[in-house]
């Protein structure tokens, strides 16, 4: 059952502030693959509510470099545009990789990068990512335009630093942020496709000859938010890439997790899932690395 009340489509960022300024409690609509799926359930804030689509205003469908190098992605682009995109090919392939294990090319052909964000799940496949390249969120409303860090965009379990009239825009990683980097991302889930993650890790790593230069470490479903790993990070600057310091690494990121159990996977297994996955993506990341030395002669 659904108790939409009405529907208006936005072709403007004003036509947004205007809707919602008349209707404070109508929900903002991308894709819709969270949102029609909450809608039928009848969840909170989905009965006797009016939607507004997005798709059809152009700002939200970008993807380009700024002069500086900051690669700025539209909040509308579905997980196979970005996938697929030269740029993100160039200078984001962890996130390509990171969106292409979202659920089935149903769902990644209309799912939005903005509505798994603004949804808030710590399951989000494209949010550890976006946490390990430091990505920073810009965000309009009538009062203006704020730009938040993703780790302070996340509140909690569900909830995200927007408010009604607010419409995430864009999304931007700077230069400094993924020029150097490679990395790899794990779906630790029941099924190799069609699943929400167990746990998930989003892993960058800048080296030089086997030496850390920095890393990035942000697992998804090990605490309430998707959560970065600083104290294995600062522990990892400078050490040699060796199994022994791959599990120190591993045993570091417990001191920061907050896992749980649940039915779908207990907290120990969890646990040692922290302690395995950052390891291994790092193994992964300097093959991509090799790779693209082979390839630039
Ligand atoms: C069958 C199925 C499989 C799925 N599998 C996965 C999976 O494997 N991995 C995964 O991460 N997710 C999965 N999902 C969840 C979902 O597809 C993603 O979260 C998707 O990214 C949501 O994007 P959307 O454009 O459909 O968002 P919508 O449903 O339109 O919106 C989601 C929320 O974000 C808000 N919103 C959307 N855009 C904006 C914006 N620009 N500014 C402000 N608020 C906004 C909406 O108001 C709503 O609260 C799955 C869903 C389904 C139905």
């Amino acid at each position: 059952m659904y108790d939409i009340t009405g529907y208006h489509e936005a072709a403007t960022l004003a036509d947004v502030f205007t809707i919602t300024g008349e209707k404070p409690t109508a929900r903002l609509v991308a894709g819709g693959t969270d949102v029609m799926v909450k809608a039928r359930e009848m969840k909170s804030g989905y009965v006797g509510c009016d939607l507004i689509g997005i798709t059809r205003i152009p700002e939200l469908h970008d993807i380009y470099l700024e002069d500086d190098g900051t690669l700025v992605i539209g909040a509308m682009n579905t997980f196979s545009e970005i996938e697929h995109h030269p740029l993100i090919k160039a200078h984001l392939h962890l996130l390509g990789e990171a969106v292409a294990l979202v659920g089935g090319p149903q769902t990644r052909n209309v799912g939005t990068i903005g509505g798994n964000v603004c949804n808030g799940a710590t399951s989000a496949d494209s949010a550890p990512t976006l946490f390990a390249y430091n990505a920073v969120l810009e965000v309009h409303s009538s009062a203006g335009i704020k730009n938040v860090p993703i780790a302070d965009f996340y509140k909690g379990a569900g909830w995200v630093d927007l408010s009604p009239g607010e419409i995430l825009v864009k999304i931007k990683i700077s230069r400094q942020d993924y020029e150097g980097y490679t990395g790899h991302y794990t779906k630790f889930a029941q099924r190799q496709a069609l699943d929400i993650a167990n746990l998930s890790c989003s892993t960058l790593v800048k080296q030089t000859d086997g030496i850390i230069e920095d890393l990035r470490i942000c697992f998804g479903v090990a605490a309430p938010t998707p959560i970065r790993m600083y104290t294995a990070e600062a522990f990892a600057r400078g050490l040699t890439i060796t199994d022994e310091n791959l599990k120190a690494i591993g045993a570091k990121c417990l001191e920061d997790t907050n896992t749980r159990d649940s039915w779908r996977a207990s907290k120990e297994y969890r646990d040692y899932l922290v302690s395995i996955l950052p390891g291994r993506n790092i193994v992964e990341a300097l093959k991509v690395s090799a790779t693209k030395k082979e390839e630039q002669g």
